[in-house]
């Protein structure tokens, strides 16, 4: 019978184990999948670190009674207050002691009820061999653009399909892609990268042979070269975007977040006061923090503009991705000079932001995450990307969705005041913003298209579970 119908008449009796770190950007569309996953009336099991776990602590008193996820968690074998800005060893440690760590909580979970299958993301490529050890069959969730996919994919079984990666305006030709240069490709297959992120993906893609599904958190129509390029090779079915029910107006399903920092509402009620696309949200994401120079531009380019904003600006020591000047703070006399027009948080609900009529544009470090989010809510975005999939996510962007502009860095890998309010302009007031958002609204139509019945992404999503029902049965 079709997939649908299946679907729609059974219960399914269905266990599911999800595997995660507990990074921000990783935990995030874990969550959101879970969401999905129990408004099926599947259970959900997220084993996740321990550190990741006295973040959640707050939440987990409500988190096993009412909402149908449930939170396991196993050491990555660091001691809690070790400082896991220190990646190559965070990395090569969990990669040591997550393994035997991973598999004696299934073990002892596996006593009790059985999994008819694990969703694991590639950034813990490991667990992929253990939850075969334990022969539960493996889904993966890959969390970033299928376009990333398919450029690793290629680069680690096919590598003469890539120039030398030392010159960063060397052309590179990939199936389903405008020519890219080298410097819009992920930063973790440059030479200028440390080897263990490279290792890891490398690890990913030979563990790839363990998996039965490749679910992604993108949507087909903005991708679709791409998917389809990937179809002859192992394919990825999207099921995205992957973003919040909040983002689609549905009702919440459970009340877990795992937010880093506390969010401060006050920006809501001071959103409500602004008019009508005239705000830019400026934001990093939960890892990059700026140079001192790079924050000066903005400030100035701000002041220059003389445009609202809200920017969101971390507090230190958050483990994060830093520059070695990184500022934290921005300037006394230039908050006193913005005083009314601008606001400055240490994190907020971006959700509820981006979905705010007063915000006219987003100056994004350009993390899928965000980005997804910012297709879903149709928001415009100037691009400022720093790493891993961010570069690539930016040239997608201007180059391929069309909704938004990137900032072009100079030979000191500084963005200026004038390249700033370059882009300020382009997306807000230059004869391309009309375009830009006409382009950003018909992205959200596309998306909100894929996630509806009979959609894309809805059929691919509703695929994976009835296999699933049949495997069960
Ligand atoms: N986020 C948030 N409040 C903030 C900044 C970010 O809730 O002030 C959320 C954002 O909505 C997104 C996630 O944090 O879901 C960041 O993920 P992304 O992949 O964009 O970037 P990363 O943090 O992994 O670099």
């Amino acid at each position: 019978q079709p997939v649908t119908m299946l679907v729609a008449n059974e219960k399914p009796n269905i266990k599911i184990l999800m595997v995660s770190m507990a990074l921000q950007g990783h935990i995030n569309p874990t969550l959101n999948f879970a969401k999905r996953l129990i408004s099926k009336g599947i259970h959900v099991t997220i084993a996740t670190t321990e550190d990741g776990g006295n973040r959640m602590l707050k939440h987990t008193d409500k988190i096993s009674s009412d909402s149908g996820i449930k939170l396991e968690f196993f050491s990555d074998g660091l001691s809690v207050d070790f400082d896991r800005s220190d990646t190559k060893t965070f990395l090569n440690t969990i990669q040591e002691k997550g393994p035997q760590n991973l598999s004696n909580l299934i073990t002892n979970l596996t006593k009790n009820e059985t999994f008819s299958c694990a969703i694991v993301n590639p950034f813990v490529p490991w667990a992929i061999d253990v939850v075969a050890e334990h022969e539960i069959p493996c889904a993966l969730l890959w969390i970033q653009a299928s376009t990333l996919y398919s450029i690793y994919y290629r680069y680690f079984k096919n590598n003469d399909l890539f120039p030398k990666l030392d010159v960063p305006n060397e052309k590179v030709q990939l199936p389903g892609l405008p020519v890219l240069e080298v410097k819009d490709l992920p930063s973790l297959l440059l030479p200028s990268s440390p080897l263990h992120y490279k290792e890891l993906m490398a690890y990913f893609i030979k563990a790839l042979d363990k998996v039965e599904w490749v679910l992604g958190a993108s949507f087909l129509e903005i991708e679709e070269e791409i998917v389809k390029s990937m179809d002859s090779l192992t394919p990825i079915y999207p099921i995205g975007p992957l973003v919040s029910p909040f983002l689609l107006g549905e009702k919440e399903t459970s009340n877990v977040s795992v937010d880093m920092w506390n969010a401060e509402d006050a920006c809501i009620g001071w959103l409500d006061n602004k008019p009508n696309s005239s705000v830019i949200y400026i934001s990093f994401g939960s890892l990059v923090v700026l140079s001192q120079t790079q924050m000066n531009n903005i400030v100035t380019a701000l002041k220059n503009s003389n445009k609202n904003f809200l920017w969101v600006v971390k507090p230190a020591n958050n483990g994060g991705y830093e520059t070695k000047d990184a500022a934290y703070e921005l300037p006394k006399e230039f908050l006193k000079e913005t005083e009314g027009r601008g606001l400055v948080v240490k994190w907020c609900a971006q959700e509820k932001v981006l979905m705010h009529p007063a915000v006219a544009c987003f100056l994004s470090h350009c993390g899928w995450n965000s980005t997804l989010e910012t297709l879903i809510t149709g928001v415009p975005v100037i691009c400022w990307p720093s790493w891993l999939d961010q570069p690539t996510n930016a040239m997608l962007i201007e180059n391929v969705f069309r909704n938004g502009v990137k900032v072009n860095y100079g030979e000191d890998g500084v963005a200026s005041v004038k390249e700033i309010e370059r882009c300020i302009r382009e997306v807000m007031e230059g004869p391309n913003a009309g375009e830009i958002k006409k382009r950003a609204m018909e992205i959200k139509d596309s998306a909100r298209k894929a996630l509806e019945e009979d959609g894309s992404s809805s059929n691919n999503f509703n695929q994976f579970i009835s296999e699933l029902i049949v495997k069960n049965n």
